[in-house]
């Protein structure tokens, strides 16, 4: 039931501990962060931007930030993705429509696609929860590798060690 305004209980915060076993929540101010170290390379001018590195649940939230054009990658997805642009525009070679800059996509299972970003965008950036695994794969399916948000973490512990933040900078990201 929503609460009625005139409720002198409506502005009371919560009375009760959370649950014990509860995991703390993560709070990023800068998501874009101003510290272009806390940007993991993945690629050659591809980076990602951890925000919640679910291991317990096999998903991760991250922003993609390309500064080239062209193709980024081919690959399959056994789960959904949702993509927020907030930067830049893209496409898929498999698809006729365009990621613009404030769109939302929704990539169902099972989707196998070659993420281009076309000529004339200096930088995009998306907000992308990837769940369980992407498998990268040849245009017939044949898989070349893969990442899940165990080699996510591994990316960023070994960037951010090596940028001075320390290798455990990561461990706020991860639930
Ligand atoms: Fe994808």
């Amino acid at each position: 039931m929503p609460v009625e305004e005139n409720d002198s209980d409506a502005r009371m915060p919560y009375q009760l501990p959370f649950p014990a076993e509860a995991l703390p929540e993560i709070v990023i101010p800068d998501a874009v962060p101003r510290d272009e170290r806390i940007w993991v390379p993945q690629a050659e001018n591809v980076w990602f931007r951890p925000l919640c590195l679910n291991r317990s649940q096999g998903y991760w939230m991250n922003l993609l930030k390309v500064r080239k054009s062209g193709v980024l990658s081919r690959h399959r997805h056994p789960q959904a993705v949702h993509g927020w642009v907030l930067k830049g525009r893209w496409h898929y070679l498999e698809h006729d429509w365009v990621a613009e800059e404030g769109g939302y996509v929704y990539e169902p299972p099972g989707e196998t696609h070659t993420l281009v970003v076309p000529e004339g965008v200096e930088e995009m950036i998306t907000y992308f929860q990837v769940n369980g695994v992407m498998l990268y794969v040849d245009p017939y399916g044949k898989t070349m590798g893969f990442e899940d948000v165990f080699t996510k973490i591994d990316l960023c512990r070994k960037h951010y060690e090596a940028v001075g933040l320390g290798a455990d900078y990561v461990d706020q990201f991860i639930r």
